[in-house]
């Protein structure tokens, strides 16, 4: 049997995300639109910190952590929910009480120093392994950990690391054995910046600021290697797994609000003695944004859960990911184009949605990389033509 209809318990969970967002959230709208007219970051940390605690308090900490963490662990399908809640507004804000899924892997001392900080908001992580000379082709990087004693010592260049500003240790990979390379030569290491690891701010189009990271002969205990020697880079792919559903997950919520702002727009703005909701030219806009819109909802649900059901969900979720990125992408332009010249304005926060969602179609896997590995997966006979129906 198919069945498309949420569960009561998801259905109850997204109303009172949606609510939440609304009632908390959203009032902060018109504050992140000033700042960034007036060349502030949109909102204060301090700010966003204490959203999180009220969140908190409704019960909503640690979407997937898992509860004996103290999360609420409930699940790709259900998170891939709340992400597009949230993802309805603009203030960039994000549930508390989680870490990144590869800390899990850490001995219980490392839980303890890196993992169980990092869930409470003490302690602030960034996961780097583009370098300058390195991004899709994540195989190739050059920075490099060499044994000295108990000790590894790291040199090499990271770039374009989400957090690398604010962070206080990082994830980093490093080449341990230049023979094996990706093929369990990397590794993976917990990097204290008091260790000696230094940043630079890389300005971007968007608000997502990330930072270049220097590693000059910085010196690390054998203690803190994440996992096992030569096993990082099979880390560093169930990191980026998980985006490859959440990415999407979150842009429909985006996608969704300005659908209702176009036609909103539509059916109040006149021209030429008529609502332009009349006017096919702007019809089809709508019309193909929500055909887009709701074939990546149910991609993105599907790859979600593929996971949640422990199937091999490669295949679903850099599916997903092209397509709701590429969707969001189509939609904000669609619908700045509806709002006419305001669209342009930062009166209204279509041409910041603009910015900031054109990253998607790049970190994490680009749209390049996605199709990639959704053909080859074809071509090699990984998967088959019409597989998601066996
Ligand atoms: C704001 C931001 C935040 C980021 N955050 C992080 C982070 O936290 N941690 C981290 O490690 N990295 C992060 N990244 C890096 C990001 O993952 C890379 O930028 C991305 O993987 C692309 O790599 P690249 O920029 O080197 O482009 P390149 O790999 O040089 O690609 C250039 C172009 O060539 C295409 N291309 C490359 N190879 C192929 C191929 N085989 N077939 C077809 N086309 C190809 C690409 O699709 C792209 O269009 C971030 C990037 C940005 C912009």
């Amino acid at each position: 049997m198919v069945d498309f209809s949420l569960t009561e318990e998801q259905r109850d969970v997204r109303n009172a995300v949606r609510s939440f967002i609304e009632k908390e959230v959203m009032p902060f709208e018109a504050e992140v639109l000033r700042n960034e007219r007036e060349g502030r970051p949109s909102l204060e940390p301090g700010v966003l910190k204490e959203l999180q605690q009220k969140a908190r308090k409704h019960g909503y900490w640690g979407i997937n952590t898992p509860e004996d963490y103290g999360g609420m662990a409930v699940g790709p399908v259900l998170s891939a929910i709340i992400a597009g809640e949230a993802g309805r507004t603009y203030v960039p804000f994000r549930f508390g009480g989680s870490a990144d899924n590869i800390l899990y892997a850490g001995t219980k001392e490392q839980q303890e120093e890196y993992l169980l900080p990092t869930i409470e908001g003490e302690r602030r992580s960034c996961f780097a392994i583009t370098e300058p000379g390195a991004g899709s082709d994540a195989r190739s990087i050059q920075t490099k950990a060499v044994q000295d004693g108990d000790d590894w010592i790291i040199s090499g260049e990271k770039i374009f690391i989400t957090n690398g500003n604010e962070a206080d240790f990082v994830m980093v990979f490093a080449v341990t054995d230049k023979e094996k390379g990706a093929d369990g030569g990397v590794t993976c290491f917990l990097v204290d910046r008091a260790m000696g690891w230094t940043s630079d701010p890389i300005a971007t189009m968007g608000e997502w600021g990330p930072a270049s990271l220097h590693f000059d002969n910085v010196r690390v205990p054998s203690r803190n290697i994440l996992g096992e020697v030569g096993k990082g880079f099979e880390l560093a792919m169930r990191w980026i797994g998980q985006g490859r559903y959440m990415i999407p997950a979150g842009a429909l919520g985006g996608a969704e609000r300005m659908l209702e702002m176009a036609i909103d727009y539509a059916n109040t703005r006149h021209s030429m003695g008529r609502p332009i909701a009349e006017y096919q030219g702007i019809q089809w806009h709508i019309a193909d944004s929500a055909v887009e819109l709701e074939a990546a909802r149910w991609l993105t649900l599907f790859a979600a859960w593929q996971v949640q059901e422990g199937k091999d969900a490669r295949q679903a979720s850099s599916i997903a990911k092209l397509s709701g990125t590429t969707m969001a992408n189509k939609v904000v332009d669609r619908v700045l184009q509806i709002h006419g010249g305001m669209g342009y304005t930062k009166e209204l926060p279509l041409e910041r949605w603009y910015r900031e969602l054109r990253l998607l179609r790049i970190f994490e896997g680009t749209d390049e990389i996605q199709k990639r590995t959704i053909a080859r997966n074809l071509l090699k006979g990984h998967v088959k033509v019409g597989d998601s129906l066996r």
